[in-house]
Order: C-alpha cells, then structure tokens, then sequence
C-alpha cells in the first residue's frame, strides 16, 4: 500500500504545479487564476480516470502552467500594490467607455519596461482569457519607483491600445506602406545590373522591418507607439526618453528587429511633435540627436539605411498613429494639460493615480530641482499607498 502511495506521487504530473500554485498564488490579488488553474488541474485528472486522455496530454499541461507561473507576479508587496493602482486607474481613465476587464491587468517587478500577454483560465468555466502583466523595471519594492520613468508606462499601455482599436493602425498603415512599396518598384523598374538588385533588397529590407504584424514586433508598431506615449505624456515622454538615450550606450542607426534605429524614433517624436503642435516638448531629445554620428557604415550599406528609414515611411505611421489615437478619442498632453496640472500642485493637492501624476512629477522635477523633488516623490507615493 506504501509502495502504491508512493508510486502513484511520483507519476503524478501535478503534484508540483498545485505546490507551485499554493505558493505563488493563494491568498494573492491573482486568488482567481489561481483557482482558473486548479479547476483545469481537476478536469484533467477526472479525464484521465475515466480513461479520457493519458499522462502525455497531462505533462503537457504541466508544463503549460509552469510556464503561465513563470509570466505571472511573484511577490505583492507595497510596489505591485502601488503599480497595480496605477495601471488600473490609468486604464480606466484613458478609456473610460471601456468596461472593466474580467481580470486585472497585473504589474510584475522586472528587468525592463514591457507588456506581456499571459494565456490562463476562467475558474469554472474552463476558457481560456488574458491577463496583461505590466512589466515595471526594478525589484517589488516601493524605494525602486522613479516616477520620472513611469512615462514609459504610458507606451506599454500604448502597446494595449493598439490591441484593442480594432486594427485600424495596422490596416491603415499596411495599406499605405503596400503603396510606397509598389511605387518604388515602380520606379525601379527601369534600372538595371546593380542598381536594379539593391532597390530590391532595399525594398525586401523595409517590408521585413515595417510590416506591421499581430505580434507588435514590428518598427511601424513601436514607432507608433512612441507617438502614442507621446500624445499621452506630452513634455514628461519626451524627457524620460531622453534621459534613456543620455545613460544608455546606444548605437543610434543600429538596426535590429522589433524596435526602430533610435535615430528613427527620435524623427518620428520629432514629426509627431510639430503635427501635434508641441514641437517644443521634444526640442531636448531633438538638440541630443544633433551631437550623434552619421550612421557609421560604408557604400551600399549607407544608402540601404537611408532607404530603410526613408522619411516618407516615418511620416505615414506617424499619421496613421495620430488617427488612431483620434478614433480612440484619448485625450492629448497640451499646454492646457500642463496648466491645469501646474495649478492643482500649487493648490497642494496629490495628483490622482494616472497619467497626472506621472506629467505631474516631470513638472516639479524641472520646477523644484533634485532635491526638492525627491521629498515630493516620496509624499506622493506615501499619499497613494494609504
Ligand atoms: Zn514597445
């Protein structure tokens, strides 16, 4: 009987899931995935004892759930507590016709800013849904909370607009790079030898990285994301990309897949900027690109740059993101934004948790000085965890 016991433990594909669920999840803001996975859990077993499925189908399972327990949060202190506010009433109030999500959107302690798309379980009911776990940078710890960075939330939240429009930027813009594309095929068609092979290469270049896909994966996603942030944040964008430019050792014309040549990003802020109206907001990371280098490459590979990051191509998503941010009706950072921000801090009063309170930090750290501003950083996050 022992022997069985002990048997059946060892075969068992769950044991270290349910044990990893318990740990992580029970008693946590996540108690409903936790209960979506020990439902799926039961169903399976029940299907193996009555013969329906093996062990097979249940380590797959397994390993399914390692996997969602590995995306998920792991710890909920003070900081998940404090990003888990500001993430929810900033969704709420840049969409406020949105209904509530039937899970929360979760933030994580990470490496870097990102958004991440988890597969779980409704309990009970057994469907598959979504949780969107923000990743913040840093450790679960109120001390890591740099507000003056939190404008990047706003293009992780960028990243979930873009999902929920209903593919207007992705249609919008693909229809008018596939124009571009068979114009410049068009013109090339005259040439010859050489000439005739690196406009085809340049043009199999810009449908690789522009071509904008489900994934976001894409230049044309995360350059209209940028504009998007910008729309958003306005001046509290701009400065926050900056600083990032200023203390990351970037290469700004590498090329890589999933984001743009920074080079690339700052032009399209730039022209984003001047249609919006509010070119001033970036004229810091617009004076930081004047000091870069041309593009250190040589021949054919110089004019292959230039015709991947053909200004025309900018401007389109640029204007495509513009519209979406229109048809979504999100409101943009103006100079009236700013006032009204400005007047409510002079008043005293502690910024909401929303996107306020991140232009609201940007706007005491030029106004305070580094100092004066860390203490007022401190009192609006005490203000918020109460
Ligand atoms: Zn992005």
């Amino acid at each position: 009987m022992r022997r069985q016991i002990t048997t059946h433990s060892q075969i068992d594909p769950f044991s270290e899931a349910l044990g990893r669920i318990q740990r992580q999840l029970d008693n946590s803001p996540l108690e409903q995935v936790a209960a979506g996975l020990k439902d799926v859990i039961a169903q399976r077993r029940c299907a193996v004892e009555a013969g329906r499925g093996d062990n097979g189908q249940s380590l797959v399972l397994a390993a399914e759930i390692d996997r969602i327990l590995d995306s998920l949060p792991t710890s909920f202190g003070e900081r998940f507590h404090f990003d888990s506010q500001l993430i929810n009433v900033i969704y709420k109030t840049v969409l406020p016709t949105v209904t509530d999500l039937p899970f929360p959107l979760v933030p994580r302690a990470s490496g870097d800013w990102g958004l991440q798309t988890v597969r779980v379980f409704t309990p009970g009911k057994l469907l598959e849904c979504s949780v969107h776990v923000f990743h913040f940078p840093g450790a679960d710890d109120i001390a890591h909370v740099d507000l003056l960075d939190y404008a990047f939330l706003a293009h992780e939240f960028g990243h979930q607009l873009i999902r929920i429009s209903p593919r207007s930027f992705q249609t919008d813009f693909g229809a008018e790079l596939t124009q571009f594309i068979n114009e410049a095929r068009l013109r090339s068609i005259t040439d010859r030898g050489q000439a005739r092979q690196r406009a085809q290469e340049v043009l199999t270049s810009i449908s690789r990285y522009w071509q904008p896909i489900d994934s976001q994966h894409d230049w044309a996603h995360e350059l209209a994301i940028d504009v998007i942030a910008l729309w958003l944040c306005g001046p509290a964008y701009a400065e926050a990309f900056k600083d990032y430019l200023e203390r990351s050792k970037i290469d700004a014309h590498q090329i890589s897949d999933g984001h743009p040549p920074y080079a690339v990003r700052v032009t399209g802020l730039t022209i984003a900027s001047e249609v919006m109206g509010v070119s001033k907001y970036v004229s810091g990371i617009r004076a930081l690109s004047d000091s870069w280098d041309l593009p250190a490459m040589k021949g054919d590979r110089v004019a292959n740059y230039y015709g991947l990051t053909d200004k025309r191509i900018i401007k389109s998503v640029v204007s495509c993101a513009i519209r979406t941010c229109q048809k979504l009706g999100l409101t943009q950072c103006t100079d009236e934004t700013l006032s009204r921000i400005r007047e409510a801090l002079l008043t005293g009063l502690k910024p909401a948790p929303n996107l306020d309170l991140i232009i609201a930090a940007w706007i005491q750290f030029e106004e305070l000085g580094q100092e004066k501003y860390q203490e007022w950083e401190r009192q609006a996050i005490c203000a918020l965890l109460r």
